[in-house]
């Protein structure tokens, strides 16, 4: 049985016919990319780039913007799996598959650059292979024909690469999100179709932390969840520490692994408020369910006298 690297390994369309090679963080490959490369931006003018929680929040503050005017103007959304899960890419240039931030000296953001553009001429991700309960971090070399980086003569590990492109703190930052979507996607049958409000969830905790911060300074938020004062006002000035807080949260929301301590007395009143909700959303689809009835009766019976106009000897025969 393929592991998940293999498979989607197999489904990565290579120009070239020798497959990637499975790395770890001490394997050493020949690569290097400097302003000096004949092929310099090359790499940013056909993008397909998944961006990570850690990316959007490194990028807004760049450009100095808030989350949702970032992801409304530099992003373009995705399903990362059957079930609706959303996903971000970084978007192009109108009519074009070059990268919005590609400027006539390069990259624009360069500091602030997503990880996978920090991470090219390697592919990294995380696998959880058959039978074994741990993810595992590996990475393959990215042979692309415009990239003339692999014929410069540096030799590194990809640990060494690693460090001098400055990845691990985004590695680091997105950690527990790529083990949640990781469960997510292979969390099986068992679990079920996601509800619509869980992936709302599940968006704003990747990719929105201004409106997870103004949620968390919520009263329905406190109600619920019993977080000192001084914790909440750490989370509301460190976004570093929202960003980490909010996959605490979103494991406990999709997966009931408790780490954040509740007030029992508001889940109560929750339950008893929803239950509310529940009631009313019930008889509104009861009610929906009865027009409908009452509207496929009445098409019914429109074209039967339709059809009895125009042949009443047929309907004489029904
Ligand atoms: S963000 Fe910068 S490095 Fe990444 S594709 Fe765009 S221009 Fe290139
Ligand atoms: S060497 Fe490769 S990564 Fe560097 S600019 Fe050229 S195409 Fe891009």
């Amino acid at each position: 049985m393929k592991d998940e690297f293999e498979q989607i390994r197999d489904e990565i369309p290579y120009s070239s016919p020798v497959k990637p090679v499975q790395l770890n963080l001490d394997s050493e490959f020949q690569f290097d990319c400097h302003p000096g490369v004949s092929c310099f931006n090359e790499c940013c003018r056909s993008i397909d780039i998944q961006l990570t929680p850690y990316d959007i929040v490194r990028l807004k503050r760049h450009l100095h913007l808030d989350a949702r005017e970032f992801v409304a103007r530099y992003t373009v959304p995705f399903e990362m799996d059957h079930h609706g899960m959303p996903g971000l890419k970084l978007a192009t240039k109108p009519g074009t598959t070059e990268c919005v931030f590609l400027g006539e000296e390069g990259c624009t953001v360069y500091p602030d650059r997503p990880s996978a553009c920090r991470y090219y001429a390697l592919g990294a991700m995380g696998v959880r292979k058959v039978g074994e309960p741990r993810v595992e971090d590996i990475y393959f070399v990215v042979h692309e024909p415009h990239c003339k980086g692999h014929a410069e003569p540096v030799r590194r590990t990809v640990r060494e690469y690693r460090k001098s492109q400055g990845v691990e703190i985004y590695d680091e930052m997105n950690r527990e999100w790529r083990d949640i979507v990781i469960k997510k996607r292979t969390s099986g049958p068992t679990i079920g179709a996601p509800s619509e409000r869980s992936m709302q969830l599940f968006d704003m905790c990747s990719y929105d932390m201004d409106s997870f911060r103004e949620f968390i300074q919520s009263e329905g938020f406190r109600a619920v969840f019993d977080l000192p004062d001084e914790e909440l006002n750490r989370l509301v000035e460190d976004e570093d520490a929202l960003l980490q807080f909010s996959f605490r949260f979103l494991k406990q929301v999709l997966f009931g692994e408790f780490s954040i301590p509740r007030r029992e007395e508001g889940v109560q009143q929750r339950i008893e408020a929803r239950k509310h909700i529940w009631k009313k959303r019930k008889e509104e689809m009861e009610r929906r369910y009865r027009e409908e009835m009452e509207r496929l009766k009445y098409e019914e019976e429109q074209q039967f006298s339709a059809e009895k106009q125009s042949d009443p000897q047929a309907q004489a025969r029904r």
